[in-house]
């Protein structure tokens, strides 16, 4: 071998894994990099990423189209550390939750969200974690109320993508369509976001479009500005709850740096960069967030932006402020929001399916029985925002 492990480490210092180069971390131009410092020609760097992300595989010996000599070298001077499947997939009606351990130990969830499976027969759409708790805090959210642990790593995010597509391989079926609305505000993790953007939607990889992947935040507007200057074609959803600045400010307390009309800018100016519409996220909160002049405020607020309004149920919770809005209420409001001429959605809510938009499922973890089994009554909160 032409490259030395020091000078592996010291090109690719932020790419670590054991000391080794995390392969999973390098997008196809740096593993093209990699294979050179290793005196190998930059077609290696092809058939590794066929071996990653299209084969799928565990480990280096499974590489059999590298040299014998090839594989004991990346033993010697590369990871490839995987996500482990923490419990089996947990099938509810609408979605599939899957909860991996990560290598420190700590959760992660994932879910498969059927009610977003329009592309086609096969064709799944999974929601992804960013982060290892949120620092948001948003007021109805599981996720924000233990604050933020860490980042998670590129490879981290992509693995949970691998991870499923290893286990619906037998039944044919294939991930295309990526949300990043599991546990976690997207956009405070923004360079690895982008990182693993930029590896699932790699052609020789994975090859998932950039039009099918989604970015769900709570408004964190200098980075939807950073995001719209990169002019990805990537859909954008904001949850915005409220459309008045006191009532956002206590909801989700993001509002209190950057309000309602700052976010609202911000979005302009992304849909106007990138031609995307934009999708914005409301959280159905009896007496609350409710009434026909919210909806009207949203009309208007929203004016002058290409936009689908989705509204979200709110799941009965133990919250000392919180109920749910009856359904003739929601109704009423979609009514009035679609007569504003937006379009406006309900998310579809199949018990307590609703639950997989925010890192719910980490919750339901913490708050298993000794025994394993899950209890019945857990809080759960539709949190839709990062
Ligand atoms: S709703 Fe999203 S952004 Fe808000 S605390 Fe929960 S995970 Fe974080």
């Amino acid at each position: 071998m032409s490259g030395c492990p020091e000078e592996l480490v010291r090109s690719f210092p932020d790419r670590l894994h054991g000391g080794k180069v995390n392969l999973k971390e390098l997008l196809p131009s740096e593993l093209e990099a990699f294979v050179r410092l290793l005196g190998e020609s930059p077609y290696r760097a092809r058939q590794l990423v066929r071996w990653l992300y299209v084969r799928r595989a565990g480990s280096f010996a499974e590489m059999t189209d590298l040299s014998r000599a090839f594989r004991q070298v990346l033993e010697e001077v590369a990871a490839l550390p995987t996500l482990h499947l923490a419990s089996p997939e947990e099938s509810l009606q609408d979605t599939t939750k899957f909860l991996f351990t990560l290598p420190d130990g700590n959760p992660i969830e994932s879910v498969r969200m059927r009610y977003l499976e329009h592309l086609g027969p096969g064709r799944l759409a999974v929601c992804l974690s960013s982060q290892v708790g949120c620092a948001m805090g948003c007021e109805f959210c599981a996720s924000g109320k233990s604050g933020l642990l860490r980042n998670l790593q590129a490879w981290e995010m992509v693995d949970q993508v691998l991870a499923i597509q290893r286990l619906v391989d037998p039944r044919g079926e294939r991930v295309a369509n990526v949300v990043f609305m599991g546990i976690g505000e997207p956009l405070h993790n923004f360079r690895n976001l982008l990182r693993a953007i930029r590896i699932l939607n790699h052609g020789d990889g994975l090859g998932i479009g950039m039009r099918h992947i989604a970015i769900s935040t709570s408004g964190v507007v200098p980075a939807i500005r950073r995001l719209a200057e990169k002019r990805l074609p990537l859909k954008l959803a904001v949850s915005l709850h409220a459309t008045r600045d006191d009532l956002r400010d206590r909801l989700m307390p993001v509002n209190r740096r950057w309000k309602i009309q700052e976010l609202l800018a911000a979005c302009r100016d992304y849909q106007a960069a990138t031609g995307r519409r934009m999708t914005f996220e409301y959280v159905m909160l009896e007496g609350v967030n409710d009434s026909l002049e919210e909806a009207d405020r949203l009309v208007e607020l929203l004016g002058g932006i290409r936009s689908l309004v989705n509204l979200i149920p709110w799941n009965p919770v133990d919250h000392p402020f919180f109920r749910r809005s009856s359904k003739s209420r929601v109704q009423a409001f979609q009514d009035r929001v679609q007569q504003g001429g937006l379009r406006c959605t309900v998310r579809r809510e199949k018990g307590s399916d609703i639950d997989a938009a925010c890192g719910q499922l980490r919750l339901r973890e913490i708050h298993r029985h000794a025994d394993g089994s899950p209890r019945t009554e857990v809080p759960l909160a539709p949190g839709a925002g990062g």
